[in-house]
């Protein structure tokens, strides 16, 4: 199984499966959940036993409960015991019944495919019993939509995968340079100009997501258990927004969408008010239609040329008594995140928003280099963190030498293995929420390209997200890997 269980006992008998299967819940269970959880596992579970030869008088009984233990359990705990009369599941959370569910379906797939000594027949299902919980609350992975754009229906597919590995927060790139990705009631330009830009070649390239599009994939999302994070990139990587809106630049001319990847030295104006209503205006509708805890406002890479030349924003940091121009991001994170706040959102931002002094509100991403200066200097400043270092967790990268796709970095699956979160943990653990992957898309330019990154370091990355510390043995977590089904 992958992520390891915390707890596992095997035992020798084994339930036998049958075609038949009887589905049971408690009240507390939400119908909607547990015909969600009947439907994934029924689906799985006739796939496997679709020959037909497994039927007889036995019924199988799965029963789910939604209830509190006894015992004081960690967050998402979940218990999950296969014995020779039933199959029982209970969680505290509607995301611990989510968890066991996956565990089945890999145990159902191993059993069904894996033939264990010679008394065993594939259908039967060794009894077991799990108690288990995910080490650290922030299990992520990160997609980058603008740069390409994959459309709902892939962005559902791909939470599938998410929810396979038990990972929990879904980070939603939605604006770059290149390109908006969301419909807008308030600002519809943003959609009608900035989803598209031109090619070289003349062609037109682009997409966004309707409000109802981003409904089916939070509902979707919400089914399993992930959180859905949207992320509007400013007060830089925002040229797709310049080219909607021109006002919002300190000197405003004719923007075009970008269509080469780089870092662009025109970004949003801080020092207009007009601008800063405008942002707050944005984010309400942002908030409104996310019903999460966060939304990141990105901050990262954001040159400061144009803002050292504004009367605007010169006037801001004289009228605010800020030190420079990065003090002066520091005071438009902050802003912003008063706004949210009272919205009841987080705010999250890359590791650059920490250059301004952005007070302790804002969660940090660590992502530049190896992560830990950043992951240290957030820990310091007293905010909590999440980890997506750029040399270990961008997905983006080669998987081997051999590929020619992506940046120039290569990632071996083994080494997502011998992740150390204990290298980013430096007195208050509690700052520390977790780590995600990320998933830039400069260089993949259609599902094959993304899949191929995806795939070969999901399971690695699942493992170490869920128990937060690296694998020493590559070859058992091998094993392990072989007896899953491996498509995504
Ligand atoms: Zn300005």
């Amino acid at each position: 199984m992958i992520p390891l269980p915390k707890q596992m006992r095997e035992f020798k008998k084994c339930f036998w499966m049958t075609s038949r299967v009887l589905y049971q819940r408690n009240a507390d269970l939400p119908e909607k959940l547990f015909r969600f959880l009947v439907a994934d596992l029924d689906a799985y579970y006739h796939n496997l036993i679709s020959d037909g030869f497994l039927d007889d008088d036995n019924t199988m009984s799965v029963r789910f409960k939604l209830a509190p233990f006894t015992k004081k359990v960690p967050p998402d705990y979940y218990f999950l015991k296969v014995d020779n009369l039933a199959i029982q599941i209970q969680a505290e959370s509607q995301n611990g019944l989510i968890h066991a569910v996956q565990t089945l379906k890999q145990h159902l797939y191993k059993a069904y495919h894996y033939v264990h000594d010679e008394f065993d027949e594939p259908g039967d299902l060794p009894c077991l019993e799990i108690r288990d919980w995910p080490s650290y609350p922030w299990r992520g992975l990160h997609l980058d939509v603008s740069r390409h754009f994959f459309d709902f229906k892939f962005v559902q597919r791909y939470l599938d995968w998410m929810a396979r590995s038990k990972l929990n927060k879904f980070h939603w790139h939605l604006s770059d340079d290149q390109g908006w990705r969301l419909e807008s009631r308030k600002f519809p330009r943003l959609h009608e100009i900035g989803a598209w830009r031109k090619d070289a070649d003349g062609s037109v390239y682009g997409g966004y997501y309707t409000r109802r599009q981003v409904k089916a994939v939070l509902d979707h999302a919400a089914l399993r258990g992930i959180e859905v994070i949207p992320e509007i990139d400013i007060p830089g990587h925002a040229m797709a927004i310049l080219a909607a809106y021109p006002d919002l630049a300190c000197v405003p001319r004719d923007f075009e969408v970008l269509k080469v990847w780089g870092i662009s030295e025109d970004i949003l104006c801080a020092g207009k008010d007009g601008v800063i209503a405008w942002l707050k205006e944005l984010f309400s509708e942002v908030a409104e239609l996310f019903p999460g805890q966060y939304v990141h406002l990105g901050g990262d890479e954001a040159p400061k040329q144009r803002w050292q030349a504004c009367p605007h924003c010169q006037k801001r940091i004289k009228d605010e008594g800020l030190a420079d121009e990065e003090a002066l991001q520091g005071w438009l994170v902050k802003t912003l995140a008063k706004h949210l706040r009272n919205l009841g959102k987080t705010v999250i931002g890359w590791d650059e928003i920490l250059n301004g002094q952005p007070g302790q509100d804002p969660i940090v991403m660590a992502w530049r280099g190896d992560g830990i200066d950043a992951a240290r200097r957030a820990h310091d400043n007293g905010n909590r963190y999440i980890l997506c270092p750029y040399t270990k967790l961008y997905f983006d990268a080669r998987n081997n030498e051999y590929e020619t796709v992506g940046t120039d970095q290569i990632i071996l699956w083994g080494d997502v293995l011998g992740f150390r979160f204990s290298d980013y943990t430096f007195g208050r653990q509690q700052l520390l929420l977790g780590a995600q992957a990320n998933v830039w898309t400069e260089h993949l330019a259609d599902r094959a390209d993304l899949k191929e990154k995806v795939a070969n370091r999901l399971r690695p990355l699942a493992e170490i997200l869920w128990n937060g510390e690296p694998v020493e043995d590559v070859w058992e977590f091998w094993d392990r890997w072989r007896d899953l089904n491996f498509t995504l």
